[in-house]
């Protein structure tokens, strides 16, 4: 039992313009459709600056996997292209195929180029789609999200202004009709106003200007 693959102990020559026959071994032309000795077709020469190419510049959507026609593990490239790690993957194996000869990688892999058309379409197809998930899970949280934050600041305004009149009313006896009386340093974005102020209770309302709702507020807090 010493055989060997032909690979590794094949001493017969072949020219530059013949190659192994991928079934039975034999020499055949390169470019020989059906091999004259077994008659079963040839797959598609690789070319191995193509290979590299698509590993180095499209491995992380798997585009060499395609273009051997390894499908499965395409997918999968394309599946986790965003965790980087097959872009890390295509990395390494980009310098493996440069270490690897053009005769052993036309050995172990056939052409496929129709299938890196394929993968950067499944790629484009699959980065549209997770976008638009992404981004109507997104965006109404954000804008709620925005909105509250709005709100908050108003509230602050509302609650400084409430301490700001209780002071006045220490003072005067009655609570301030006039914002400027109160000395508070507000917020730019939010604008606030005294609705009616007596010696009994203030109303005031305060609204940002990102926010198309106002909140109110008078003596005994906010409404
Ligand atoms: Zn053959």
């Amino acid at each position: 039992m010493d055989r060997q693959p032909p690979a590794l102990n094949d001493k017969r020559t072949k020219a530059m313009d013949e190659k192994f026959c991928s079934t039975c071994g034999e020499i055949i032309k390169i470019k020989a459709e059906i091999c004259p000795h077994c008659g079963v077709r040839q797959k598609g020469q690789i070319s191995k600056a193509a290979l590299m190419l698509f590993a180095f510049f499209l491995g992380g959507i798997g585009a060499h996997k395609f273009y051997t026609g390894k499908y499965w593990q395409g997918i999968f490239y394309i599946l986790f292209c965003w965790t980087g790690i097959p872009g890390l993957i295509a990395l390494i194996e980009f310098i493996i195929y440069a270490f690897t000869s053009r005769e052993r990688l036309q050995e172990k892999y056939s052409a496929n180029g129709g299938g890196v058309v394929i993968a950067v379409i499944a790629c484009g197809i699959g980065f549209i789609f997770i976008t638009g998930i992404l981004a109507a899970i997104a965006i109404p949280q954000f804008v709620t999200y925005r909105h509250r934050a709005y709100q908050a600041s108003v509230k602050a305004e509302l609650q400084s202004l409430s301490v700001a009149q209780n002071v006045y009313f220490e003072e005067h006896g009655r609570y301030s009709t006039n914002l400027s009386e109160l000395n508070l340093e507000s917020n730019p974005m939010v604008t606030l106003e005294i609705l009616s102020a007596d010696d009994q209770c203030f109303e005031a309302i305060g609204e940002h200007e990102k926010l198309e709702d106002t909140l109110t507020m008078d003596c005994n807090g906010l409404q």
